[in-house]
C-alpha cells in the first residue's frame, strides 16, 4: 500500500537524520570564501507526512557566512524538501508515481488521503515531464540506467529500478538521486519547482 509509507514516521525521521548528517558536512567544510559558516535555519511548514513529526523535523537547515563583507547564505541538499515545494519530496515522487495508470477513482484516494488537489498534481506531472527532463541531472543519470528508464513514466520508470515502489528503501533511493536539486544553490530555482 502506498498510503503506508507516508504515515511511517521512522521512514521520515531517518530522513532528517540524513539531512542532519548533510548538514553537518557542509558546516565542516565551510563557505567557498573560507569563512565559517553559522547555522541560519528557518522553519517550513511541509505537507503530506505523517502528523506526529517533531517541530524539529520542520527546520531547514540552512547556514550564512560569518564573513563580514560575504554573508553568502548555504542551503546544504536535503532529503526532506524538494525545493520550494510545500509538500515533502517524498510525497512528490511517491504520489506523482502513483498517478501512471491512474484510475479515477485512485486519483480520488490519493487527493483525499494526501490533501493534494488536482491542480498541484497536474504541475507535478508536468514538472516530471517538461523540467525534469531537461535537467543537467537527469541528463546524467538516465545514462546510468540499462535499459534505458522511460521518460515519460517518470518517477514510477525511476522508482521501480530501485525495488518494489511502495518500499522504503526505493523511495529513499529516488530521493537520495534528487538531492542536487534541493541545495540552495541556483539549480533549484533554474528549474522552477513548483509550488
Ligand atoms: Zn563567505
Amino acid at each position: 500500500m502506498w498510503q503506508k509509507i507516508l504515515q511511517n514516521s521512522s521512514f521520515f525521521l531517518s530522513l532528517l537524520q540524513f539531512d542532519c548528517d548533510l548538514a553537518e558536512q557542509y558546516r565542516g567544510a565551510g563557505c567557498s570564501c573560507g569563512g565559517k559558516l553559522h547555522s541560519a535555519r528557518y522553519e517550513r511548514q511541509p505537507r503530506g507526512g505523517p502528523d506526529d513529526l517533531p517541530i524539529e523535523f520542520n527546520m531547514r537547515e540552512s547556514f550564512c557566512c560569518a564573513e563580514e563583507g560575504c554573508r553568502r547564505r548555504t542551503t546544504p541538499p536535503s532529503l526532506r524538501f524538494l525545493g520550494r515545494r510545500v509538500y515533502l519530496g517524498a510525497v512528490v515522487v511517491l504520489v506523482s508515481a502513483m498517478l501512471h495508470g491512474i484510475t479515477e477513482k485512485r486519483a480520488k484516494a490519493i487527493r483525499e488521503f494526501v490533501g493534494v488537489n488536482q491542480q498541484t498534481l497536474e504541475r507535478w506531472r508536468e514538472w516530471w515531464q517538461e523540467n525534469f527532463t531537461r535537467t543537467q541531472l537527469w541528463k546524467g543519470v538516465r545514462a546510468r540506467f540499462v535499459p534505458a528508464v522511460d521518460s515519460s513514466k517518470l518517477p514510477a520508470s525511476l522508482l521501480e529500478r530501485f525495488g518494489e515502489p511502495t518500499k522504503p528503501e526505493a523511495l529513499l533511493a529516488v530521493l537520495r538521486l534528487l538531492t542536487p536539486l534541493t541545495a540552495g544553490s541556483n539549480c533549484a530555482m533554474a528549474i522552477s519547482p513548483p509550488a
